[in-house]
């Protein structure tokens, strides 16, 4: 196979390329290495293994000063390179300058803040040139101190002369400052109060966290809210506190061996773990977690992560234990960034704050991935990513805005042969969020210097985003479906040549579909010029509509009224009273307040439910997830009749079989497994079906529900099996967090062609 790195950092006139080339000829791997306006790109093919042990060597044994800031990969099918070479730097489109994202602690920022001989020693915000927040202090291009939330603070003569020195490491280094001249912590009470600061406040804080108090912890991007991960009881308070009843909380550890302690890794996952970008990485739970029951419950997931500033790793080497980490915010809203902000809106969760006197200019969260496929799948594309462009296959005539969606927000802008996407702003339910919505086009577009040509929104009527567009840009607005648009953003990240077709397979809860019904498990035919519904799941009914997103039992319901009518009344397979069976059987027969829908994701919920596995959830996606973790404990390879016919994908034949199953008393765990198998068979079933009329073998699996491992990964390695070039998500989130990057392609596509 091909595989294509993009390396931000100090690659260039470090001798980056000619190491390249030798390590490529050693390895007998064929490709090219070249410069680019941001660093340096390479593409080299060979057998698998041979390139996984290429990305580690081309880190580890790199040119002495070469530094790699963000080292992106994806695998992709091979192109016949017939051998390996160093080619021109492309000089086409402008040299922009790229804004660098946060980048965690070098080892030498960590060595002297340990070193109690350095002028550094527990100093909390050392960096250097290789090291440091970039995207969340600058106000506005070059990337200068004075145009950063750095130009408070005045450098002392012993950090000015590091910073003149070409020779320093701190040569040029914007946020460079020290314990005499630099920004400083403090700890304040829950009222705000100043209690003690600098190296006393960590030793406080640390001590507070032992006695099992919660800490709002100033980072990078916002506020943290930390506390004790193994004290059942502190966990609890937070959750109670927090109003987030199930929802998992990511977890900090101290290093990688305390992470392998609670959880199994594979070598994918360490790498992940241990990456620049240091997302949280989404890994299952060992047996013998010392993890409060309450940091995940009733989940065998848990989100790991490691320490990226200084101060988060002077506070767990102190505590020497996990930390949970979670965003310091009230479920749905906005993480907190500044002190009035979080002391107002956190007083009453956080016992203290943890502050400091830098300004965090721009919000950014924490990123989430997760490993399927031994590739890196990205959940939530935020901090050590945003905002890095993606490259596309073509160039921009105009500069696109794309809108976004409503759940797992992000916007992009489109210019020149890049998307850039921004961080993750979230679910656009409250007023806050839909302001710092609003902050975020206004701060990207203004860092980035353009003025929309084109905009894109979703096509839904109730997005805010759609509604945003239509105030703000009226005329100007394209609006592109949302299936559409996450089978783009699959298609671009993969470097999908422009004028080729491919089969889609678009599965998530809802989205707008053009027939003005709620669609979510789609397969299209699709380029970049348009699409065709050619297959879709037969449409069922929602009972309450929006209500059968938090009560899968309703879901389940329908299913068995569609399957059995109304003798699903007597079949008793679901905790539902006399009365609430009547009244969705009402809503159902009536069509009242039930919309339709052919959502593959609600699907997998009434499944969930009806295996009994969760009738009500809390959070988006949790029986799901659930039926998911169930499913991995079997290994069944059984599966149920799905019958496909006139472009219809038929599921109660499906859920006629599982309830037979179900009275003949088989484990939970291989009913759910079966059901993942009957989805896989399917995917491949339609292929086929595409493929012999068409001809086409790239399928690209996209929407929230192919974050599920099982799916994923067995789709992918069926299909593989039956000659399709599958593609996946290694660059942007196959949730809705990436349907900003194919609104994007889509405006552009639809400008030319109009
Ligand atoms: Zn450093
Ligand atoms: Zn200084
Ligand atoms: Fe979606």
């Amino acid at each position: 196979m091909r595989l294509k790195i993009d390396i931000t950092g100090l690659v260039q006139g470090v001798g980056f390329r000619p190491f390249v080339h030798r390590l490529a000829e050693e390895m007998g791997l064929k490709g090219y290495v070249a410069n680019t306006a941001s660093g340096v790109l390479l593409e080299v093919e060979g057998a698998k293994e041979t390139l996984d042990d290429f990305i580690v060597r081309a880190d580890k044994e790199k040119p002495a000063l070469a530094r790699i800031y963000s080292l992106r990969h994806a695998f992709l099918e091979e192109t016949g390179f017939q051998k390996f070479e160093i080619r021109e730097s492309s000089a086409e489109g402008e040299k922009r300058a790229l804004i660098l994202p946060d980048i965690s602690a070098c080892e030498e920022c960590l060595s002297d803040i340990t070193n109690p001989r350095d002028r550094r020693f527990l100093y909390p915000f050392t960096n250097c040139t290789n090291c440091g927040p970039r995207f969340t202090i600058i106000h506005t291009l070059p990337y200068d101190r004075k145009n950063t939330s750095m130009k408070e603070f005045r450098m002392c003569p012993e950090c000015e002369r590091e910073y003149n020195l070409p020779s320093d490491r701190r040569f040029h280094a914007q946020p460079n400052a020290c314990d005499v001249c630099g920004p400083k912590i403090r700890l304040h009470d829950c009222d705000g109060k100043p209690v003690c600061e600098k190296e006393e406040a960590l030793e406080k804080a640390v001590s507070l966290l032992r006695k099992g108090y919660i800490i709002a912890v100033k980072g990078v991007g916002g506020y943290h809210l930390i506390c004790d991960a193994e004290n059942d009881e502190t966990v609890c308070r937070l959750r109670k506190r927090k109003g987030r009843e199930e929802k998992p909380m990511a977890v900090m550890f101290p290093n990688i061996g305390s992470i392998k302690k609670e959880a199994y890794l594979n070598v994918a996952e360490e790498r992940a773990i241990c990456s620049v970008e240091r997302p949280i990485v989404i890994v299952r739970k060992k047996e013998s977690a010392t993890l409060a029951k309450g940091v995940s419950p009733d989940n065998s997931a848990v989100g790991a992560f490691l320490p990226y500033t200084p101060l988060h790793h002077m506070i767990l080497k102190k505590f020497r234990r996990p930390l949970i980490a979670t965003s310091a915010n009230i479920t749905d809203e906005p993480v907190a960034k500044d002190e009035e902000d979080a002391f107002g809106r956190l007083s009453g969760i956080a016992d203290y704050f943890l502050s400091h006197n830098r300004a965090i200019v721009r919000r950014c969260d924490d990123s989430v991935v997760r490993i399927a496929a031994e590739r890196q799948v990205p959940v939530r594309r935020s901090r050590g990513f945003a905002p890095l462009p993606v490259t596309v296959p073509f160039g921009f005539k105009k500069p696109v805005l794309a809108l976004g969606p409503y759940m797992n927000s992000t916007i992009a802008v489109g210019i020149d042969d890049k998307v850039f996407l921004s961080q993750h702003i979230g679910d656009l339910d409250t007023p806050l969020a839909a302001g710092f919505y609003e902050e975020t086009i206004a701060d990207l577009l203004r860092l980035l210097d353009v003025k929309p040509g084109i905009v894109v929104s979703d096509m839904h009527p109730g997005y805010y985003s759609t509604k945003y567009g239509e105030r703000h840009y009226g005329d100007m607005l394209v609006k592109v479906q949302h299936h559409y648009s996450h089978i783009l953003s699959c298609m671009t990240e993969n470097g999908t040549p422009p004028d080729n077709e491919i089969i889609g397979f678009a599965f998530d809860g809802a989205g707008f579909g053009t027939d003005n019904t709620v669609w979510g498990g789609e397969v299209l035919i699709a380029s970049y010029r348009g699409f065709k519904r050619a297959y879709h799941l037969q449409p069922y009914k929602l009972p309450g509509g929006d209500k059968a997103v938090k009560e899968p039992c309703r879901t389940a319901f329908s299913l068995l009224y569609g399957a059995f009518g109304e003798k699903a009344r007597e079949l008793n397979l679901l905790p539902l009273g006399r009365q609430e069976t009547d009244f969705f059987i009402n809503m159902l027969k009536n069509g009242v307040n039930s919309p339709v829908t052919t959502s593959m994701g609600r699907l997998f919920d009434g499944v969930a439910s009806l295996i009994g596995l969760a009738h009500k959830v809390s959070y988006h996606a949790q029986a799901a997830i659930a039926l998911e973790q169930a499913a991995l404990k079997s290994d069944t390879a059984d599966s149920y009749p799905c019958i496909v016919k006139n472009n219809m994908i038929y599921h109660l034949p499906v859920i006629d079989r599982l309830v037979d199953d179900l009275r003949a008393g088989l484990p939970k765990e291989e009913l759910a497994r079966k059901f993942h198998n009957t989805i896989v068979a399917m995917v491949l079933h339609v292929s086929g079906l595409i493929r012999d009329e068409t001809g086409i073998k790239t399928v690209a699996l996209s929407g929230g529900v192919f974050q599920n491992v099982i799916l994923l990964e067995e789709s992918f390695r069926s299909l593989k099996e039956r000659g399709f070039a599958p593609l996946i998500h290694q660059t942007v989130p196959p949730n809705d967090g990436g349907i900003s990057l194919g609104q994007a392609v889509a405006g552009h596509y639809q400008f030319q062609s109009s």
